[in-house]
């Protein structure tokens, strides 16, 4: 779908494109014509901005260096859950489930979408508690959910080993496999007109970008959505990477039939430093199960770390023992990007008008991913959105501001 020709918009000596074998017939090099908005990066935050903003009938050229769908989203759990730590959290990511809901529903097998539910399993009376307050918060924002004491926990999931105290069941999230999703996604784009560009942008320019082999783009509006890379191309913004592991089994249709998440993960999502892990186990549509997850602040090596992988693992399996006898197939890292706060950014940079954020959703950027382009969206091309967008803003961290210092390598580590 993707248009080809001499790029007219370019100082760069880029050739008439070619289509790219991998890419899904994206030009090699700069396409012809101008673009209202370039959008920096192919993951599922991405692919949803694109799409919104080509909704909206702006010229959307999309720039990625790697294939559609790649970086955190490829890694990703593709659970899509309602989150509540926090008023902010709890607005985008239940309106973003409620736009998932939509999205998914004229072809969830193509999502690979299930609506399986969340268990938010309580080991103790003390965490029975903190799912009881989850509960009422969920309650008053018109979720659905209901409390489980420890027989209904275990006639839901019987997998689970003796002595929880119980849970609490979220009947809307679901899961989707994420790369394909952002496929979707970036398809419906190009089909609304957006263009897809193979390249790594080297750098973002006033009125544009810069890509490895000096082609540049221009825009009136450049979206940064890198993932944990966008720190890369602006230094200055407060986003860092946050490793995390996964593993998949070979299928086992029925172990499990929620995603099954223990309390203390909530914990281990918002610790500012350190390695920890979290149960987190979920039945794929295959029959597999999905076992997460970990996660380590200043590791970048995307190699699969056997300590880390073996502590997740012992960890699933005292909630599960059974799992211990199943079949794990592959494993993988990705690198989630990380705020201070937890919550992405959204918006214009505040030092850099025209540049556009939509970055550091860490752990939720599947299920954010929606809302995030339907509030960028509205911000770039005018209009209201569903939600305020006040506690995304960049501007909250002060080293957005105009002439503030980079966010410091200390800081990062
Ligand atoms: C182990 C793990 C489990 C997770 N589980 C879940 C989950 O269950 N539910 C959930 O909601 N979220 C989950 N997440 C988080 C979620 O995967 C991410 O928040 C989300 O994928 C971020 O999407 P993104 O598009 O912002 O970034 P990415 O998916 O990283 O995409 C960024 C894209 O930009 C491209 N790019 C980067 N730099 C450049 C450049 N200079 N030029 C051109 N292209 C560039 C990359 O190639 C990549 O394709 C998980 C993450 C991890 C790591």
């Amino acid at each position: 779908m993707a248009s080809a020709g001499t790029p007219s918009d370019s100082t760069g000596a880029a050739p008439e494109a070619a289509a790219a074998p991998g890419l899904g017939g994206v030009s090699t090099a700069a396409a012809g014509g101008s673009a209202d908005v370039l959008v920096v990066g192919a993951g599922i935050v991405g692919a949803a901005c694109a799409d919104a903003l080509a909704a909206r009938g702006l010229r959307v050229t999309v720039i990625e260096q790697e294939v559609v769908g790649s970086g955190a989203t490829a890694a990703g759990m593709g659970h899509l859950v309602v989150m509540d730590d926090n008023p902010a959290e709890l607005a985008l990511s239940s309106y973003s489930l409620e736009l998932w809901r939509e999205f998914v529903a004229d072809q969830p097998a193509r999502h690979e979408y299930s609506r399986c539910g969340t268990i938010w399993v309580a080991a103790d009376d003390e965490e029975l508690d903190a799912a009881r307050l989850k509960a009422a918060t969920m309650a008053a924002h018109g979720l659905e959910c209901r409390m489980l004491d420890a027989a209904a926990l275990y006639a839901l999931e019987p997998q689970l080993r003796p002595g929880l105290a119980g849970g609490l069941l979220v009947a809307g999230d679901g899961l989707v496999y994420p790369p394909k999703s952002a496929r979707i996604l970036l398809d419906r784009a190009l089909a609304r007109g957006a263009r897809l560009v193979a390249g790594c942008v080297r750098a973002i320019e006033d009125g544009g970008v810069l890509l490895a082999d000096g082609t540049r783009l221009r825009a009136g509006a450049v979206v940064v959505a890198a993932g944990s890379r966008s720190s890369q191309l602006l230094p200055e913004l407060p986003v860092q990477p946050k490793k995390g592991h996964v593993a998949i089994t070979d299928r086992y249709p029925g172990f499990i039939r929620h995603q099954l998440v223990e309390l203390g993960y909530i914990k281990s999502a918002h610790a500012a430093s350190g390695d920890s892990v979290a149960f987190n186990l979920q039945p794929r549509p295959t029959g597999q199960i999905l076992i997460g997850s970990s996660r380590q602040f200043g590791a970048t090596d995307p190699a699969v770390e056997p300590d880390m992988m073996a502590r997740m693992l012992r960890h699933a399996v005292g909630f599960t023992p059974a799992l211990r006898g199943l079949n794990v197939l592959r494993c993988w890292t990705g690198l989630r990007a990380a705020s201070p706060d937890g919550l992405p950014l959204i918006g214009e940079h505040p030092g850099r008008p025209g540049v556009w954020l939509a970055t550091g959703h860490e752990g939720l950027g599947i299920t954010t991913s929606l809302a995030t382009a339907q509030l960028l969206a509205a911000r770039i091309a005018g209009g209201d959105a569903a939600i305020p967008a006040q506690p995304y803003l960049p501007e909250r961290f002060a080293t957005l501001q105009p002439n503030c210092e980079p966010w410091g390598q200390s800081q990062r580590d």
